[in-house]
């Protein structure tokens, strides 16, 4: 094959250096060797990515809530004091 574009990855079974291309390892006989690995990685990507916008999320409601909160108390203190004077 004189094809320049051919990349290499690990096969999944038994971890040896092959074509992206090739339909089966040419060590072990896997079939699809590198497809399902990819996968598994792009799995993985987006669950490692999904963790991270959760946590963002909940800890903005969190600072959100907590800012809210304390604005109101201060409204609520600054009221308090005019009515009270
Ligand atoms: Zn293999």
């Amino acid at each position: 094959m004189n094809n320049t574009k051919r990349r290499l990855d690990n096969c999944k079974v038994c971890d040896k250096l092959i074509s992206i291309n090739a339909n089966d390892c040419p060590h072990c006989g896997e079939p699809n060797p590198t497809a399902g690995k990819k996968g598994r990685d792009l799995k993985k990507d987006i669950k490692k990515q999904l963790i991270v916008i959760v946590i963002l999320g909940v800890g903005g409601i969190a600072i959100y809530q907590y800012a809210t909160t304390t604005l109101n108390n201060t409204i609520s203190n600054l009221s308090f004091n005019k009515k009270s004077e």
